[in-house]
């Protein structure tokens, strides 16, 4: 059936030696993998708890880590909660989190009596803002900071793991030097006042590994959390490709149900679009266009790659082809400058950027195939 996202299991485990091999080998961090972007897919994960150099598997929600909970940890790896828990999953949280990130006292609290009812001792991270504006509590709040380090380390139930930030996410702050200096200033002295070692000093996401292999980041950094540079090769912060990784791991197949010669330009009053957006369209005659199967039901339109096979039997970029367009079930391609023939029922290929592979995984009327 189509659409078929086909997934290559064989590169996202290449990515995946790519990635340790930078974080752990070159950057002395722990290697934790993040799974929301494939929405945990079951062979994507078990491929992951196979590998022996991934520490951590993580996610944004609970539903995830509960389907592959108990399988990570008897392959040795902890599950890790990125979003700040819910009051109202706190039960499943201690459950299917090892350890879960955390930034309100409200929270804390209720974890930790939820652990001493499970008879557990949950794990938790506390993040730290540095700007982005997303989750943390402010570097500037201090006590805040530091009272709440004291709360945590006088609780029966849960242990201070360590400390966190996430960056290029709400604010586009794009982690440097500098700014995760900051981070392990804090870790130092929380070190020195609790007079132990934190186990986890999370330096960022895909937007920070690019510090490593610039020789800028700070020693005292010891994790990474790694969705996008894994599972698509991508540097998030400038847009490099990670040493050694590829993009082609996903690729997504939709098939042609209409093609024809039409004009470029709708003929009539432009109004509104299905999305309530006035369209600007570009006029380029008459030209041959194709309606996919396929929408923003499935995917981000936009964010979509037209790609071709290469003599290998590698995904390569097809700039032959271009997206117009869509709405809900469709994408609008323009084919007149095609470097092949196509015809009704033919497929078109591409790959994905983060946004589109996101609902990719996640929309059930996508098929999935596994190479
Ligand atoms: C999604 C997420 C990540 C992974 O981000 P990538 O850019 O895909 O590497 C890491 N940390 C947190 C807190 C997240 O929410």
């Amino acid at each position: 059936m189509y659409p078929k996202l086909i997934v290559n299991l064989e590169k996202l485990r290449e990515n995946i030696d790519a990635c340790a091999k930078i974080t752990k080998e070159d950057g002395n961090c722990s290697l934790m993998l993040v799974t929301k972007g494939v929405c945990a897919d079951e062979r994507v994960c078990d491929m992951i708890m196979d590998h022996p150099q991934v520490d951590y598997m993580a996610d944004s929600r609970v539903l995830n880590l509960a389907k592959y909970h108990d399988k990570a940890n008897e392959k040795g790896k902890q599950t890790v909660l990125l979003r700040l828990p819910m009051l109202a999953e706190i039960e499943d949280v201690v459950r299917y989190a090892d350890v879960s990130f955390n930034s309100e006292m409200s929270t804390l609290n209720a974890l930790n009596e939820e652990a001493g009812r499970q008879g557990k001792t949950h794990k938790v991270v506390l993040m730290i803002d540095l700007g982005d504006l997303r989750e943390g509590m402010f570097f500037k709040n201090e006590d805040e900071i530091f009272s709440t380090v004291d709360a945590v380390e006088g609780m029966d139930h849960l242990e201070l793991h360590g400390i966190g930030v996430n960056l290029t996410c709400y604010g586009a702050i794009i982690p440097k030097n500098d700014n995760l200096s900051v981070l392990a200033d804090f870790a130092e002295r929380i070190e020195a006042r609790l007079g132990r070692k934190l186990d986890m000093v999370s330096g960022g996401n895909s937007s920070s590994i690019y510090l490593i292999w610039k020789g800028q980041m700070p020693e005292k950094i010891s994790n990474l959390r790694l969705g996008e540079s894994f599972l698509l090769g991508n540097d998030t912060a400038y847009g490099e490709t990670v040493p050694g990784a590829v993009h082609d791991t996903l690729i997504v197949e939709a098939q042609i149900i209409e093609l024809k010669e039409k004009p470029s330009l709708p003929i009539g009053e432009v109004g509104k679009d299905a999305f309530g957006n006035v369209p600007v369209y570009e006029d380029r005659g008459i030209i041959k266009r194709a309606i996919l199967g396929i929408g923003k039901q499935d995917t981000e339109v936009d964010g979509m790659i037209p790609v071709k096979q290469d003599a290998d039997g590698n995904w390569i970029d097809d700039e032959s082809i271009e997206i117009l367009g869509g709405s809900s079930d469709h994408t609008l391609m323009d084919m007149t400058k095609a470097d092949r023939e196509y015809k009704v029922g033919d497929t078109v290929t591409f790959r994905l950027e983060y946004g589109a592979m996101l609902k990719v995984a996640t929309s059930p009327y996508v098929e999935k195939e596994y190479r």
